[in-house]
């Protein structure tokens, strides 16, 4: 049980560490590039989820931003 902790702990500690330094991961919908492709292929439009710029904030990030803002 002890293992556990210690392991879900250094998991959660690389998690955040990565969210510090790594804040921003590929918009879901376009997978970063920015753009939603029409059906054709041809036509396209700047995705609405990221506005274009094809990252989104990770969880972790916008949790500490959150807890930032508080003091
Ligand atoms: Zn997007």
């Amino acid at each position: 049980m002890t293992t556990l902790a210690v392991l879900s702990l250094a998991a959660t500690a690389v998690y955040v560490a990565a969210c510090v330094w790594w804040p921003y991961a590929a918009c879901r919908r376009c997978s970063g590039t920015g753009k939603r492709r029409s059906p054709s292929g041809r036509a396209w439009r700047p995705c609405g989820r990221c506005d274009g710029t094809g990252r989104r904030v990770r969880a972790g990030r916008y949790l500490a931003e959150l807890f930032r803002s508080d003091r």
